[in-house]
């Protein structure tokens, strides 16, 4: 008999439990994120939405490592993140986690390509040529490859961007807002993208978002109202989403 191991398919991507962020003290002590449970399962596509200063990027941050957090613990697979030195966090990062910012943070020197590949030839890691190979397939970019991101759209820059995040083979990919500096119809060739990866790569995807449209491409909508998840969406679509975000907020529109 085999026990799962560590690397289980059954275990979540991500979990966070009762994960607890404050930031400063006395008048300006702010909870950010309030004892939050979550898991994040495999080839599962999650969108986050809630209110401005509600949580959703302290939420990504502590998740992929960018911030520490308060209380409770953030687990990529069964890694407890709070438990690794910086090192080691830098390297789990790095192997394990794809982030992807609503600035495209592309270096101007590079070209699509050098962009794509950066972060596993900083690392001195051999790219899984078969893997990105269905990345650039994927993201649909091939006759752009050598273009610098000047010469690229906001879209297709975004989309590169994301490439990027998932060229390392990453268990998780974290995207805040990645269609927040787009208009809709580079927003949509983003959003079909992150939906093909985790269809067509079994990749696994956490976007927050402030769009209906761009929530209706997840297969989970998780809601967060000051620190907290306060409602969950299976299988949304852009007209529920909207419905939701009405009834819970009337002068919305
Ligand atoms: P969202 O992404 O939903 O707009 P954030 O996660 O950025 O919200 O912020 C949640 C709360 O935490 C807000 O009240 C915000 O002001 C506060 N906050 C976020 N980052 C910091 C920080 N570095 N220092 C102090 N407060 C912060
Ligand atoms: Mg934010």
């Amino acid at each position: 008999m085999t026990l799962p191991g560590p690397q289980s398919a059954a275990l979540p991507a991500a979990r966070g439990r009762t994960l607890t962020k404050v930031f400063g003290e006395g008048d300006t002590r702010v909870v950010a994120l309030d004892r939050v449970d979550v898991d994040f399962d495999r080839g599962r596509f999650t969108a986050i939405m809630g209110p401005s200063g509600s949580g959703k990027s302290t939420l990504m941050h502590c998740m992929a490592g960018l911030d520490s957090v308060t209380e409770g613990q953030a687990f990529i697979g069964d890694v407890d993140l709070s438990s690794l030195d910086d090192k080691a966090l830098t390297v789990l990062r790095r192997d394990r986690i794809g982030f992807v910012f609503q600035a495209f943070n592309l270096l101007p020197t590079l070209t699509a390509l050098e962009n794509i590949t950066l972060p596993m030839d900083i690392a001195g890691r051999k790219p899984d040529q078969a893997w990105l190979d269905q990345v650039i397939d994927t993201v649909g970019l091939r006759d752009r490859l050598a273009h610098r991101p000047t010469e690229l759209s906001g879209g297709q820059q975004q989309r590169v961007a994301c490439a990027r995040a998932l060229a390392g083979r990453p268990d998780i990919v974290f995207a805040d807002e990645p269609t927040g500096n787009l208009d809709s119809r580079s927003g949509a060739d983003v959003l079909d993208f992150l939906r093909s990866s985790v269809r067509r790569m079994d990749q696994t995807v956490v976007m927050v978002t402030h769009d209906p449209k761009a929530a209706g491409y997840a297969d989970r909508v998780l809601f967060l109202a000051d620190g907290r998840i306060v409602d969950e969406m299976a299988e949304p679509t852009a007209e529920r989403v909207l419905e939701r975000l009405k009834a819970f907020d009337p002068a919305e529109d």
